[in-house]
């Protein structure tokens, strides 16, 4: 009797024991299955995160995907002419064409100010890199481009096209082939082709227009070790011929009026419109003409 009571006792006991092993068990499990969990997510999460800081070839397809060039844009850009800037203007008869050292002070800051990329010329291919890109020009220059707008670029850190009378170079208040090369090298400015002479294109002969448009260049990219690719034409006169011979040397010619450049109205890249900055041009006007960059896809 007293053996089966000590055996039950045993059972129970033995039983008790299995029930608390298994409760440890089933209590051991869910915890550290919780824990697990949170280790295989955290692990996870960072190797999410390490995948993607330390992959360098990932991070070059993210790149390449970001600045992915688009097949199609379409952009409004103004393009700025601007001949002397000079305060006074002496005997010169045009007088607009010279604009006050200070106005152009206002129109860098204004540039600088609100966000516009001053771009060159040659750039007009790659707008893609641009939110609202605006080009300034200078046309003729004279000494006037190196004491006067140079140091403003510089100050506002802006970029210009200049163009060059190559027949002018080192002649009286001209630029010197020196200072040329300076403004070249400042990585600012891009020197293009004014042509030889500055005379009419439209009343030259064949050979007359194609001496002025290669050996302009030639002389240029001489000085400054810089392509020139872009053509501007002489009081804005030029005709088929002109048209021509350009395409074989150049990438763009410049007209002198024509309001803001629209790329998909101006698809010809040798009809290049521009708007005229001259001395009377208002704060206001210039920034409504700003207004209207943009590019969209
Ligand atoms: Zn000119």
């Amino acid at each position: 009797m007293e053996n089966k009571v000590k055996k039950s006792n045993n059972l129970k006991y033995i039983i008790l024991c299995l029930l608390i092993i298994i409760l440890i068990n089933i209590a051991g499990y869910f915890i550290l299955n919780s824990v697990f969990e949170e280790d295989i997510v955290t692990n996870i999460g960072e190797k999410k995160i390490d995948i993607s800081i330390q992959s360098d070839e990932e991070l070059q397809l993210v790149k390449a995907e970001k600045f992915e060039i688009p097949e199609h844009i379409s952009a409004t850009v103004p393009i700025f002419m601007y001949h002397f800037i000079l305060d006074d203007y002496g005997n010169f008869p045009d007088t607009e064409n010279f604009l006050k050292p200070e106005t152009l002070e206002e129109q860098l800051k204004y540039i600088s100010e609100n966000g516009y990329d001053t771009i060159y010329i040659d750039e007009l291919d790659d707008l893609y890199k641009y939110d609202k890109p605006v080009a300034l020009t200078f046309d003729d220059c004279f000494v006037y481009f190196y004491d006067n707008a140079f140091p403003l670029l510089k100050k506002y850190n802006q970029k210009a096209t200049i163009f060059i009378i190559t027949d002018y170079i080192n002649g009286e208040n001209y630029l010197t082939e020196d200072q040329l090369k300076e403004i070249a090298d400042s990585g600012l400015v891009k020197i293009e082709s004014h042509t030889k002479t500055h005379d009419y294109l439209d009343e030259m002969t064949y050979e007359e227009q194609l001496e002025q448009a290669v050996e302009s260049k030639e002389r240029l990219e001489s000085i400054t070790g810089q392509e020139v690719s872009v053509y501007c034409y002489p009081t804005g006169r030029y005709n088929q011929t002109t048209l021509d011979i350009i395409k074989d040397y150049y990438d763009f010619g410049l007209e002198m009026l024509g309001g803001v450049y629209d790329s998909d109205v101006d698809t010809n890249p040798y009809q290049i419109p521009r708007i005229y900055a001259n001395r009377s041009m208002s704060l206001s006007t210039f920034a409504s003409y700003l207004a209207q960059s943009r590019v969209y896809y």
